[in-house]
């Protein structure tokens, strides 16, 4: 597959449409923003825009809104990029129509236009082929930054972009395919997966998948009792995917074929209820009522024992129910692991960035994926929509 990079086609004095992905978190009804990592993961590819004398129109959607929201507006992206740029950003107050065409043709080089969400229109999301086109009107190049929206074929990652000669992505997006491409190609060894989080059904194609990348595959959280049950293990009330545990079973199968050691926890912190103040104890054997929900120290130990002689490392999914203090010991000990392991370190997804920033350890990891299900469907092996447009 061959894709253009930004910086291999003139871009002076042009119309650069560039699809970002600034869906951050926020706080509940406010809309103060938790975290800037995407916004700020953009500046490179907007800057060098900027220098390059381009004019830039940003898009993006933001969270799930039904038609116009205004408190899914991206004024206050358009407030923090401002601050961060240091520079004006135009914000009209909608994304397609007469006054945003006349708007981005009237910009000046340099000029930075950041349009309103794109899913106010629910044509966005659906594809549709009219909104596409008035999307694409109003640039004469496209590129992409949005690594996090790739797997998704919507209007502006996918349906817009066959209107554009000129095509590419972004610093972002080419930073996050060297470093979860090199993971897939070339990893040096011993190369550690730490898989954990909410749900089997989500992460069993890339369990599986990277069973022929890995040397060893360690497992918590909540998907890691579908895989004891696999084993005869009683799991209690912890989370179960009932319908998952003959995959699970074959996975396992299918690691002891291929010479990979899948790890599961040996130890457990359990409690009989899921809230702050529940009462929580550590047991090797989860008893009939206990609900597992976290690992237990014996199993951090023996992880982190592993991560130690790691040379590349892909963490996703937290070990526990990092969010209650109570059951966030094993994720918060699986970071520092990772962190003080030397190796190269991968680390993707909504909540285990979060836990990994939570712990201040963000700097001491190579790689913090901004993608999400962009990044797991990539290390799944699937082709991402997003990306498969801009083959040259
Ligand atoms: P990521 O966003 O990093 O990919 P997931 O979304 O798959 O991670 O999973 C994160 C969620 O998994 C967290 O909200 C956490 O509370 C939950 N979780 C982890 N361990 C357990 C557990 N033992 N029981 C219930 N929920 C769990
Ligand atoms: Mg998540």
């Amino acid at each position: 597959m061959t894709l253009k990079s930004v910086n291999q086609f003139p871009v002076t004095g042009r119309r650069v449409f560039l699809r970002v992905d600034f869906n951050v978190p926020r706080e509940k009804g406010g809309g103060k923003i938790l975290d800037d990592t995407r916004i700020c993961e953009a500046i490179p590819t907007i800057r060098y825009l900027i220098e390059q004398k381009a004019k830039v129109i940003l898009a993006s959607h933001l969270g799930r809104p039904k038609g116009r929201d205004p408190e899914e507006s991206l004024i206050g992206v358009a407030e923090r990029l401002t601050e961060l740029l240091g520079c004006e950003v135009i914000f009209p107050e909608d994304c397609v129509g007469d006054g945003v065409w006349k708007l981005a043709h009237d910009l000046r080089e340099g000029q930075v236009l950041l349009l309103e969400n794109l899913r106010f229109h629910k044509e966005e999301e659906l594809n549709e082929p009219d909104f596409a086109a008035a999307l694409a009107h109003l640039g004469e190049v496209y590129v992409t930054d949005a690594f996090g929206a790739l797997h998704r074929a919507h209007a502006s990652t996918v349906g817009m972009v066959s209107q554009f000669k000129e095509k590419g992505i972004g610093f972002l997006v080419q930073k996050e395919l060297d470093f979860l491409g090199k993971l897939l190609a070339r990893p040096e060894r011993p190369f550690v997966a730490v898989l954990g989080g909410a749900k089997v059904s989500d992460k069993i194609g890339l369990i599986e998948n990277l069973l022929s990348k890995v040397d060893e595959v360690l497992l918590g959280g909540a998907l890691a009792y579908t895989f004891l049950k696999a084993e005869g293990i009683p799991t209690g009330k912890s989370r179960l995917e009932e319908e998952k545990i003959n995959q699970a079973r074959r996975i396992l199968m299918k690691g002891k074929e291929a010479g990979v050691a899948i790890l599961l926890p040996r130890d457990h912190r359990v409690a009989d209820r899921i809230a702050s103040d529940a009462i929580s104890k550590v047991v090797d054997r989860i008893g009939g009522e206990d609900i597992g929900l976290d690992i237990g120290p014996e199993t951090s130990r023996q992880y982190a024992g592993r991560l130690q002689r790691a040379k590349t490392i892909f963490w996703n999914g937290p070990m526990g129910f990092f969010e209650i203090p109570a059951f966030a010991a094993g994720t918060r000990e699986i970071a520092a692991a990772i962190a003080s392991a030397g190796a190269v370190s991968v680390v993707g997804g909504g909540e285990s960035l979060a836990a990994i920033r939570s712990s201040g350890l963000g700097d001491k990891i190579s790689h913090l994926s901004t993608g999400g299900g962009a990044t797991l469907e990539y290390l799944e092996g699937k082709e991402l929509p997003g990306l498969k447009v801009l083959e040259t």
